[in-house]
């Protein structure tokens, strides 16, 4: 089947980006979900800090790559008879997927996945396969398993994570990265201080967000936020942090 994808043929542009316009929305060619596989259509993504840096090149990956990592989608058909997954689910992608059988994943510590890792490097997804060709016939990479901007994707069932279905899309696509990554740095390596320690959060987009909500849920006696961006220090006096 066919997908719009959103490309990103060489890195090293300057921003702003509205000028050197380096992402290209481009038809490419999908195939379907294999053994292990889903073919899911996003319904939303966010733009993450780290999708930019590919732009820039400061977080080099390989090129050709249909770009973004941080989405929510439906799950449209999948790639072998008793999967976990069904047709309707609603699933959150995860930016890193886990084996589950490497020593990282037997430890409990799925982020460090070894294949994952080996895998987001390649550009491929887990197992090594790309799902994505131009109207070539050459293959385009995924972005850390997901190329969340596009309107359907192809995802190893290891980077899917199913929602409940009331959850609105736009929410759930949050927990791809930005939840998972702030929140996650206060519940995993800062909860055992709480609530007694106070806690400085860097940085207020989504992920410095998820990170005040965290320490704001695990009841931190004190929360210092700083940004030094004047709207974001604006949001935060309206909320009377
Ligand atoms: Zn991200
Ligand atoms: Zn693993």
């Amino acid at each position: 089947m066919k997908t719009t994808a959103t490309v990103l043929r060489s890195m090293g542009h300057k921003s702003p980006f509205a000028e050197s316009k380096p992402l290209k929305r481009v038809e490419l060619e999908l195939e379907p979900p294999q053994p292990g596989e889903l073919l899911v259509k996003v319904r939303a993504a966010g733009l993450c800090h780290s999708d930019l840096s590919v732009i820039t090149g400061k977080r080099p990956r390989v090129m050709p790559m249909a770009l973004g990592h941080e989405a929510a989608g439906e799950v449209v058909e999948i790639g072998s008879a008793g999967s976990a997954f069904s047709p309707g689910d609603h699933v959150v992608l995860a930016f890193v997927p886990a084996c589950g059988d490497c020593p990282f994943c037997r430890q409990g510590r799925p982020a460090l996945c070894e294949a994952g890792a080996a895998a987001n490097h390649n550009g491929t997804l887990l197992g090594g396969h790309h799902r994505l060709q131009d109207d070539g016939g050459n293959d385009v990479h995924h972005h850390l398993g997901v190329s969340a901007f596009s309107d359907h994707i192809v995802v190893s069932e290891r980077s899917a994570v199913v929602v409940p279905n009331d959850l609105p899309f736009e929410i759930a696509a949050l927990f791809g990265c930005a939840v998972l990554t702030g929140a996650g740095a206060v519940l995993n390596t800062a909860a055992e201080a709480l609530p007694a320690a106070s806690i400085g959060v860097f940085g207020l987009g989504g992920v410095g967000l998820a990170a005040l909500l965290a320490a704001k849920s695990q009841g931190a006696s004190e929360i210092v936020a700083v940004d030094r961006v004047p709207r974001c220090n604006d949001r935060d006096r309206r909320h009377g942090r």
